[in-house]
């Protein structure tokens, strides 16, 4: 299998790093940074000048990218995709985008006889790096057999979702539901530092409590609890997330009462200079409002 590799950012990087060291012949280009690609060139990827070369040097294309503008303009854009897939061909998107835009995608390249999985992921940069990240993978179940030799450089859980634009589904309700939990430590923990509680007591305590969640465990030590912000996840690609899910339910009518806040607060958290530390920066942000540094009470 010849594998096309686009979005060599945070996360394509090290993901297509693995690929390439897998042993798959592996075609890149660039976008603005031509580095990633000439480091992926010195493991033995060959770099093409456009979208469209990838597609016609490659059977599988992998793209990870931003989101659904980004994913548009490489699949329509001039010397995107679509000008050099064939039939048999098959794209894989692994970007955290809406299913609205992977429908489009599909609908646009069944025609061309050309086959789409839905993989986005989770794990983050140090999972990316050591072949460990979750893929929720939208699409046949015959095609993901077909890839999964290929996904398994990179993920070591693959879970089948559901059709096409699935797994756009359970990666954004993910998100949506990881930065409603982190604000809501943010704010619950505000206030009960202004009450006079420690944090520290607050998080053993409601560890094993009905306020728990997990974002606890990934986002109070060494980043709330330590007042560090290295990503991470940066918060700009969460505040992305967060208003990828808006959009899908407004385009739907679903009302998201709490996920419109979080935006809100991600947004102003962005504008207050936030955007390239890490996402849980937000949290402080918010505690921020209530005059708690949830770091300094914490020592
Ligand atoms: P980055 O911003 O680091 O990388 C994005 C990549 O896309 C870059 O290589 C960039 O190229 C390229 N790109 C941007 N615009 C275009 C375009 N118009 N045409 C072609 N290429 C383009 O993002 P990440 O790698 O961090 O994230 C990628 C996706 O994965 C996102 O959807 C994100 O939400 C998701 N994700 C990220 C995680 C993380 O921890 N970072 C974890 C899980 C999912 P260039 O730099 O040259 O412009």
């Amino acid at each position: 299998m010849k594998v096309g590799f686009i979005g060599l950012g945070a996360m394509g990087a090290p993901m297509a790093e693995r690929v390439v060291k897998a042993g798959f012949q592996t075609f890149t280009t660039f976008h603005s940074r031509r580095e990633p690609a000439d480091a992926l060139a010195a493991l033995g990827a060959f770099v093409l000048g456009s979208a469209a070369e990838v597609a016609r040097a490659a059977d599988t294309v992998i793209t990870i990218l931003p989101a659904d503008a980004e994913l548009r303009e490489v699949v329509f854009g001039a010397n995107g995709l679509l000008a050099g897939l064939s039939p048999g061909k098959v794209l894989i998107d692994m970007t955290t985008a809406t299913a609205m835009i992977m429908q489009e995608v599909e609908s646009a390249l069944a025609p061309v006889g050309v086959q789409v999985l839905d993989a986005p992921v989770s794990g983050g940069t140090t999972a990316a790096a050591s072949g460990a990240l979750t893929i929720m993978v939208g699409g046949d179940p015959a095609l993901l057999e077909q890839c999964r030799p290929l996904l398994e450089t990179m993920g070591s859980r693959i879970v089948h979702v559901g059709p096409v634009g699935q797994g756009k589904v359970v990666k954004i309700i993910n998100q949506t539901m990881a930065a409603v939990h982190l604000l809501a430590i943010g704010e619950a923990f505000a206030l009960g530092i202004r009450c006079g509680a420690s944090p520290a007591t607050l998080y053993s305590v409601i560890k094993e409590s009905s306020g728990y969640s997990k974002m606890m465990d990934l986002r109070l030590p060494g980043f709330l609890l330590a007042g560090s912000f290295q990503p991470g996840f940066r918060l700009d690609l969460m505040k992305k997330d967060v208003h990828l899910a808006l959009d899908s339910a407004r385009a739907l009518r679903v009302p998201l009462l709490l996920t419109a806040t979080v935006g809100q607060v991600f947004s102003a958290a962005s504008g207050a200079g936030k955007g390239n530390a890490d996402f849980s920066a937000a949290a402080q942000y918010l505690a921020s409002l209530a005059g708690v540094d949830l770091s300094q009470v914490s020592t």
